[in-house]
């Protein structure tokens, strides 16, 4: 590591302001249904907690765009967060101003305090440095655990650095050496999954990764788009028409490149995304012009594993099918089950990616399940995390 991190400056009985990414999923009953990453983030409070430092969490919830929206507070998170850690853990009613100060001047040595949620304030995404300025006031030190935030330079993820001494937490550390190991000297051969919904944010990040890895596999969302390009009739599936070109230009520089392009042969289509819709396994060539696809087939399924099966180095970013339906979860449960099952580094990246190989047991079985979608996709591009460049060098 080349920031500091929480071992590497005394913490002991002081204020801290530690931002996490508890962007966790509620439902309508206001609870939190996956707590995967308030987990994640224990080793840092925990450690802060026995250390007894005065430990002030801050994170955002969703995207409220400035405003005050009732479903986007914090009190649900903080009802789970002192289930997990079996002690209370008060929450505020904002995260700057009066009642921020007056809630950290109460605090006792070890005592846990959540703040609002930030995006509460529109100054938070524009980075102002006055709200910066405020939202640092109360501490004296600046922990950043949220990895999942740290590809955007928001006041609480860098501007707050600029007021006091900033290292990472544990989790941050964790993320980085995973990630890093496999950008510095991957094993190879090196592959790449890519899927999921969101084509038109990941699809630049392809020409970055073929410059990386010998092999890439598409499916989900994603193939879709490529099956169009190269001519295909994908019905009624999700797909971005205007991206073709773009996926064309990807399928040569891989050929120029030699490196090992797969995209589905067979896929699982339906007339919709819901369970028990009428569906077909058909041949890329036949899919109806009133279905979608939502899955890949079992030849596919073959195609891909046996591809993976000497990889050293594996990173998989978006599902490979509407896992979250079961009907449409096969091709997803079998290439996380392929990566359990081979000797490789397997790193899996992004929320609903992890979810998915949670669904399928496996996720212990992964070398790292990263937290973060987007900036694990952005720190494998090589570029500069904002978030991790405002921390303290060793
Ligand atoms: P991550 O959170 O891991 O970064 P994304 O958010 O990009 O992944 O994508 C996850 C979503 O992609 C899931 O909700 C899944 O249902 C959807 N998805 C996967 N395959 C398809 C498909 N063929 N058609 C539509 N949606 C898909
Ligand atoms: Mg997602």
């Amino acid at each position: 590591m080349v920031k500091k991190t929480l071992r590497d400056i005394d913490t002991a009985g002081k204020r801290v302001l530690v931002r996490v990414d508890f962007n966790v999923p509620i439902n309508g009953s206001g609870n939190v249904t996956d707590d995967n990453r308030l987990r994640t983030a224990l080793p840092t409070i925990n450690y802060l907690v026995e250390n007894k430092a005065k430990v002030i969490l801050v994170s955002h919830l969703g995207r409220p765009k400035g405003k005050v929206v009732e479903k986007y507070k914090m009190d649900p998170v903080a009802e789970s967060l002192s289930g997990l850690m079996g002690r209370r853990v008060v929450k505020v009613d904002d995260c700057v101003g009066e009642v921020t100060k007056n809630a950290v001047a109460g605090m006792k040595e070890g005592d846990v305090l959540l703040l609002e949620n930030v995006r509460f304030h529109p100054e938070e995404e524009k980075n102002d440095a006055g709200f910066a300025r405020r939202l640092a006031e109360p501490a004296e030190v600046f922990v950043n655990d949220a990895f999942g935030a740290a590809h955007r330079a928001h006041a609480s993820t860098t501007g707050v650095a600029r007021f006091l001494p900033a290292v990472a937490g544990f989790l941050m550390e964790k993320e980085l050496e995973a990630l890093g190991g496999i950008l510095e000297a991957p094993g190879r051969p090196f592959a790449a999954v890519i899927g999921g919904a969101k084509v038109s944010d990941k699809i630049n990040f392809l020409s970055s990764l073929l410059q990386k890895v010998d092999l890439l596999i598409i499916g989900g969302g994603m193939a879709n788009t490529f099956l169009a390009a190269q001519g295909y009739d994908v019905g009624k599936s999700l797909l971005e028409a205007d991206k073709a070109g773009l996926a064309k230009e990807i399928i040569k520089e891989a050929g120029d490149r030699g490196v090992k392009f797969l995209l589905p042969v067979d896929v699982v289509a339906a007339k919709e995304a819901a369970p028990g819709a009428a569906r077909v396994t058909v041949t890329v060539d036949q899919i109806p012009p009133d279905y979608m696809v939502l899955d890949i087939g079992p030849k596919t399924v073959a195609y891909f594993t046996e591809a993976l099966k000497n990889a050293k180095t594996v990173f998989w970013n978006g599902p490979i099918g509407v896992f979250e339906i079961e009907d449409f979860s096969r091709g997803t449960k079998a290439v996380a089950r392929a990566l359990a099952g081979i000797d490789a580094v397997t790193v899996i990246g992004g929320g609903d990616s992890v979810a998915a190989v949670r669904d399928a047991g496996v996720a212990d079985k992964m070398t790292h399940n990263s937290t973060g979608g987007g900036a694990s996709l952005k720190f494998l591009e090589g570029k500069q995390l904002p978030g991790v460049a405002a921390l303290l060098d060793r």
